[in-house]
């Protein structure tokens, strides 16, 4: 199939995305075609901000494009920090600082009840499909682990006694809100596009 452009600056993305792509598809980051600008994400909803990076790059370098958004809704908090996940204790979207306010927020709250979601809007000869990933679980009373990024040390997913952040690549893969959705844009990809 043609090049597919994946819109996001995150090396850390790109690599958990290119585990589960199949080697047909000549996936390339915002850094392979140039693009260092800062996409505005400015969408009160996680598929609005998908949606706001895939035109960017589909209206500026004219590539079939696709773009993913992540919050993790934690229920006690009324779904905070959902789409203000990467800036939840300030503009620095700094992941220590993040985690250390929601288990500030939470103290000893007994619903840890937590799902992270992925949006991904994807842009293809015209038309706009949108893809959606879950992943429930609980937020921990404190960090642990030191893989991943993010949130990943004060998340356990549901079935587990460990925190993403003490899962290997590949079991946080397959379980994961972006595996899910990733495994869903992939099963189009193959059925529909290439
Ligand atoms: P993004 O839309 O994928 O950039 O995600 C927004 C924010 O959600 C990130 O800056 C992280 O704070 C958080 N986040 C997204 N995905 C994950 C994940 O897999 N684990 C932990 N935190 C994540």
């Amino acid at each position: 199939m043609n090049r597919l452009v994946f819109a996001t600056h995150n090396d850390n993305k790109v690599k958990e995305v290119k585990a589960i792509l199949p080697p047909e598809i000549d996936l390339v980051s915002l850094t392979d075609i140039e693009c260092h600008e800062d996409i505005p994400e400015t969408a009160s909803t996680l598929e609005g901000n998908a949606l706001l990076k895939a035109t960017f790059v589909k209206e500026k370098y004219n590539l079939d494009c696709f773009a993913d958004d992540t919050g993790l809704e934690i229920e006690a908090l009324d779904n905070e920090p959902g789409v203000y996940s990467a800036r939840y204790a300030g503009p620095e979207r700094n992941a220590h600082l993040n985690m250390d306010l929601v288990l500030h927020k939470l103290q000893s709250h007994p619903n840890r009840k937590a799902r992270f979601v992925t949006s991904i809007v994807l842009l293809h000869q015209g038309k706009q499909y949108t893809f959606t990933g879950i992943c429930n679980g609980k937020i921990t009373q404190k960090k642990s682990g030191t893989q991943g990024f993010g949130y990943d040390p004060i998340f356990q997913p549901e079935g587990y006694d460990k925190t993403f952040a003490e899962l290997s690549i590949e079991e946080k893969n397959k379980i994961s809100h972006r595996g899910k959705a990733f495994t869903q844009l992939i099963e189009f990809i193959k059925n529909t596009i290439s």
